[in-house]
């Protein structure tokens, strides 16, 4: 098939690189002229494990190129995924201006009996939207992606389940095998992208194929982020209740979570949630249930929970440090979560900055991200070459992201206080000199 990509980010790159390698003409589109390059010269615009292989392949194999030209992109194409982004507004509610003018602009060049699909996470009733933009010769199907930055490639090939909302059930059945292309060859796309460990998990992999209305399918993607956002927020919470009581939040949230109706993920605690996604999916449902007036106060709470986290670890800590004036604090990681270089809504940037304010001295450093952090950050915090650096002669070290890279420093470590920000390490693993800080234990 001839496929477009509309946004080469985190999604774009992703599905445009893999559809490629399942055999299809891809050509990847975004307005942004450096993504564009970097597509076309084989390179992710950002990290993530896997991609840079994939890319490259289909780049060398002529199955991919990118373009900022719509005309170029669009005019043959019969399936067009847009995956621009859908970032929040300051009130909360999402900003969907770049997914109607990427419709706008798609519809001078669509060819009859194209589908438009919308990938990209939108408010419920936003297809309907859409649809109002484009010729009444192309199909609009709404087809959320699911996958998570860090194991983007591994999500795609190893999916849960394919969500297609629309009308037309031709138009259903065409995207249904474009991703049964992808699972046809997901053992040879994991091997170009050096992913050969999960060759059985993909050979056993049973992924769902679930058709919806428009507005279900719509809701099934903010909903899903949601309940995970929920999920943490809980844990969060519960934690704040074991720091007053003696309880051990791992040891709490384990037996919990081998509750076969609750399952245990997304139930550790730490400085909460980030990233492009939950805080904006979780402001956005908010937003969404105000304007049909529903209350969702479940869902503000889920927010307020989570905006807490920095403050409370930065108070925890406090007393145990004596105050952050004239402290050295190294703060280590600034990614959102490890295996990315994505910065958005990072905990890190939050604790890094605000222990400024408090009047600390704080050096910072992620493997990835530190470039991307840097605008965010405050202009006195300095970015060390390494992790070894950033702690050298520190009061205390804020692990704020769990890069694996900072194992064998954490392991190693004497004399400071580790403020342990997502439960990562094992208290009794690190040195006896270590005093040790985490969210629901100690
Ligand atoms: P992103 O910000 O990384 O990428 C969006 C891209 O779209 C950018 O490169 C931008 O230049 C481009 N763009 C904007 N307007 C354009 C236009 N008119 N024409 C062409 N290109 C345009 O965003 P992302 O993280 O890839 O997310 C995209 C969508 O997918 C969002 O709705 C997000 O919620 C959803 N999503 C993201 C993830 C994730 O892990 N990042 C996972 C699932 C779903």
């Amino acid at each position: 098939m001839k496929v477009a990509v509309i946004g080469s980010g985190y999604v774009g790159t992703t599905a445009a690189a893999i559809f490629a390698n399942s055999g299809h003409s891809v050509v990847a589109l975004d307005i942004d002229q450096a993504k564009v390059d970097a597509v076309n010269s084989g390179q992710a615009p950002f990290y993530e494990a896997g991609l840079n292989e994939l890319l490259a392949n289909a780049v060398n194999s002529k199955q991919l190129s990118a373009t900022a030209d719509y005309q170029k992109a669009i005019k043959d194409a019969d399936i067009i995924l847009s995956a621009v982004g859908t970032p929040d507004k300051p009130d909360g509610s999402s900003n969907l201006d770049y997914i109607f003018a990427a419709a706008k602009k798609a519809a001078k060049h669509l060819k009859p009996g194209a589908i438009y699909v919308q990938k990209s996470t939108v408010p419920v009733g936003t297809g309907r939207q859409i649809v109002e933009l484009l010729p009444d010769s192309v199909h609009y199907l709404s087809n959320p992606e699911f996958l998570r930055e860090s194991t983007a490639v591994i999500d795609t090939l190893l999916f849960d389940r394919v969500v297609v909302g629309g009308e037309s059930q031709t138009a259903v059945d065409k995207l249904f095998k474009l991703h049964q292309s992808v699972e046809k060859h997901a053992k040879q796309i994991a091997t170009i992208a050096g992913l050969e460990d999960k060759l059985l998990e993909i050979e056993e992999n049973e992924g769902e194929y679930i058709a919806a209305t428009l507005e279900s399918t719509e809701l099934i993607k903010v909903s899903a982020n949601a309940f995970l956002a929920m999920k943490i927020s809980f844990a969060n919470s519960i934690a704040k209740l074991c720091d007053q009581t003696g309880a051990d939040i791992t040891e709490v949230m384990t037996a919990v979570g081998r509750d076969s109706r609750i399952g245990g993920a997304f139930l550790n605690a730490g400085r909460g949630y980030g990233g492009g996604c939950f805080p904006k999916d979780v402001s956005g449902l908010i937003a969404s249930a105000q304007s049909n007036g529903v209350d969702l106060s479940i869902m503000t709470s889920t927010q307020l929970v989570n905006e807490s986290m920095p403050g409370y670890i930065i108070t925890k800590t406090s007393g145990k440090i004596g105050g952050y004036e004239d402290k050295t604090i190294a703060v280590l990681g600034l990614a959102f979560k490890s295996g990315t270089s994505d910065t958005r809504k990072s905990a890190g940037i939050k604790i890094a900055n605000k222990l400024i304010d408090l009047g600390a001295t704080v050096r910072v450093y992620d493997p990835e991200a530190n470039d991307e952090a840097t605008p965010e950050l405050a202009d006195t915090i300095a970015i060390s070459a390494s992790a070894e650096t950033a702690v050298e002669s520190s009061d205390a070290v804020f692990v704020t992201t769990d890069w694996p890279e900072f194992n064998d420093l954490l392991l190693s470590i004497t004399d400071t206080i580790v403020v342990d920000c997502m439960n990562t390490y094992d208290p009794g693993s690190l040195q006896s000199s270590v005093n040790y800080v985490g969210v629901g234990r100690d």
